[in-house]
């Protein structure tokens, strides 16, 4: 039996180096090609001076007595700092801790005390907010807190200036002590609910995902990155600037923060060949009233990740933007991210239709969750990953690691998915959505398709309920179409009667106004499935 289980494969050895020493090899290799563009800064680097900067910024921290394995946090927006930042805390052995710029003082709070971050560097204001005024309002509270240095501040400049010239021997005789498996960067993850987890990444893990993405798309030292994509998010550090440094490729920063225009713009003022960016982003980019002003003809290829990518928007992109090459990524931060990538010559079924097939030197799997075996191709279950690119844990939580990487070193992604006798994989929903019913997995989605079917329903939740009998019974939310009459369990029941496997026909149908949503527009099925619980109960008794 074909099962769904692949290796991936490559003539290309993983790199066995730390993330210092990748660099100082390229700025060897490619000293006078551009390194980094900041285009609204209107500030550039070659690798020669950008490798510079990096030594100058690492010495300094070092000589603020930064040991090796101490966190540096950093909250900003995309900038040059965060890029030489990055690189410096890796050259001196320190953990960077990516913190997200849309993050508020309770949150920042808790990823400074979870991480115990020694040293911050943070913008000193973003999109209006006061990141100064917020970071010096919670630091009475956090004594391991000992530094904070404001970009575009005083406070940097004078980091900066402490670097300049320094003696770099220390530096050198630091690096010589570090191991690429050493863990490098911490980047926290909230998932659907509970206290965002840390996952720590070595250089080995993100180095390398880094350089395999890039690989995969052909990039040389002769492309030029355009990076909207947040950098503390690995679509930014590891895909984005490990994917260009490994290969001597400039990064290009088009703005702090996505600007569809200043996008465009910069991709065309820099001739960037590469662009990233997640469906959305695009969708903005190909809407501009101006958009066939903008000179795209440079562009080859790029990656799209993060969520589904519509067809329509895969055609334009590959034809009005140019991106022939254009790729598919799937992963999450654990993994370094990427599992998954289509390749640069695949056909559009396959760019639209699966998220790739398995990265060089990972392997992917999709196992029953019941039984924990490996599932027949085509069959539905959650995907799992394994290889170098699998974090080495939640930092500081060993309970929450074992929940999700098993003995055999396997990450549990959550993620439902099938894969393809090709080998390519669909990515169909998330695990927690999941229903049990009597020992049968119920998957909402599908039973969600066929409702929507149904000429009185405008829109429909699937979710489990708890059950005495069956451990879980399903009940379909419906918000109803205007007019349509009151729809009861036994309307339902019948016009799944025969169409569908009696275990897949929900019990109960529920007729509500509207579903809990979150700020960005999910569904929020953790407070649909408590309420729905709390009916249950309610018309029970
Ligand atoms: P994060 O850890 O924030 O990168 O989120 C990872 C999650 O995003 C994965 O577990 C998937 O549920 C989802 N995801 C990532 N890439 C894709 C993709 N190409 N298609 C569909 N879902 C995706």
């Amino acid at each position: 039996m074909n099962l769904s289980y692949a290796c991936g494969i490559s003539e290309v050895p993983l790199l066995g180096q730390t993330i210092g020493e990748n660099l100082e090899q390229t700025a060897m290799l490619h000293g006078g090609t551009d390194a980094l563009v900041d285009v609204q800064g209107g500030r550039r680097w070659t690798y020669a001076q950008f490798n510079a900067a990096v030594d100058t910024v690492a010495a300094a921290l070092l000589g603020r007595g930064l040991a090796k394995g101490d966190r540096i946090g950093i909250w900003s927006p995309n900038c040059p700092e965060w890029v030489l930042v990055q690189y410096a805390a890796a050259k001196l052995g320190a953990i960077l801790v990516n913190i997200n710029p849309a993050y508020r003082s309770s949150e920042l709070e808790f990823v400074l005390r979870q991480s115990q971050t020694r040293v911050l560097v943070s913008a000193a204001a973003n999109r209006g907010t006061d990141c100064k005024a917020m970071v010096e309002s919670l630091r009475g509270g956090l004594p391991e807190l000992e530094d904070v240095i404001y970009i575009g501040d005083p406070t940097w400049e004078k980091l900066y200036q402490g670097g300049v010239g320094a003696d770099l021997q220390p530096l050198r005789a630091r690096m010589r002590e570090l191991s690429f498996d050493d863990p490098v960067n911490i980047q926290y993850t909230s998932g659907t609910t509970g206290a965002p987890k840390g996952a720590t990444l070595s250089h080995h893990s993100i180095l390398n995902n880094g350089f395999f993405v890039a690989e995969l798309l052909g990039v040389t030292e002769r492309d030029r990155m355009c990076l909207p994509v947040p950098f503390y998010h690995c679509f930014g550090m590891v895909m984005g600037n490990l994917g260009a440094t490994t290969h001597g490729a400039a990064i290009v920063i088009p703005a702090p923060n996505f600007d569809a225009r200043s996008t465009l713009a910069a991709v065309q003022a820099e001739r960037c060949t590469v662009l990233y960016g997640v469906p959305t982003m695009f969708i903005a980019e190909l809407a501009l009233p101006d958009f066939t002003a903008f000179e795209l003809g440079s562009l080859r290829t790029g990656i799209m990740a993060g969520s589904p990518c519509p067809v329509d928007v895969m055609r334009r992109v590959m034809e009005q933007m140019h991106m022939r090459e254009v790729s598919i990524a799937y992963g999450m931060t654990e993994t370094s991210p990427v599992s998954t990538q289509t390749r640069r010559d695949d056909d559009i079924e396959r760019r639209t239709a699966t998220v790739g097939c398995v990265m060089p030197h990972v392997e992917v799997k999709i196992v029953d969750p019941a039984t924990g075996l490996t599932l027949p191709r085509g069959a539905m279950g959650e995907l799992c990953t394994r290889g170098y690119s699998v974090m080495r844990g939640y930092w500081r939580e060993p309970q929450k690691t074992a929940e999700v990487i098993d003995a055999a070193r396997w990450m549990h992604t959550g993620d439902l998915a099938t894969m393809r006798p090709d080998g390519y994989v669909n990515i169909v929903g998330r695990i927690k959505d999941m229903v049990i019913r009597g020992g049968e997995n119920i998957y909402p989605r599908e039973v969600e398709e066929f409702l929507y079917g149904h000429p009185d329903i405008l829109d429909v939740q699937v979710i489990g309920v708890p059950d005495e009998k069956y451990g879980e019974e399903l009940m379909a939310c419906v918000r109803l179409r205007e007019g349509a009459a009151a729809l009861t369990d036994a309307d339902v029941r019948e016009f799944c009667h025969e169409r569908l496997a009696h275990y897949k026909i929900p019990r109960y149908v529920r007729v509500v106004e509207s579903f809990p949503m979150t700020v960005t527009g999910k569904v929020r099925k953790v407070e649909l499935r408590e309420q729905a619980a709390e009916w249950v109960t309610q018309r029970k008794s």
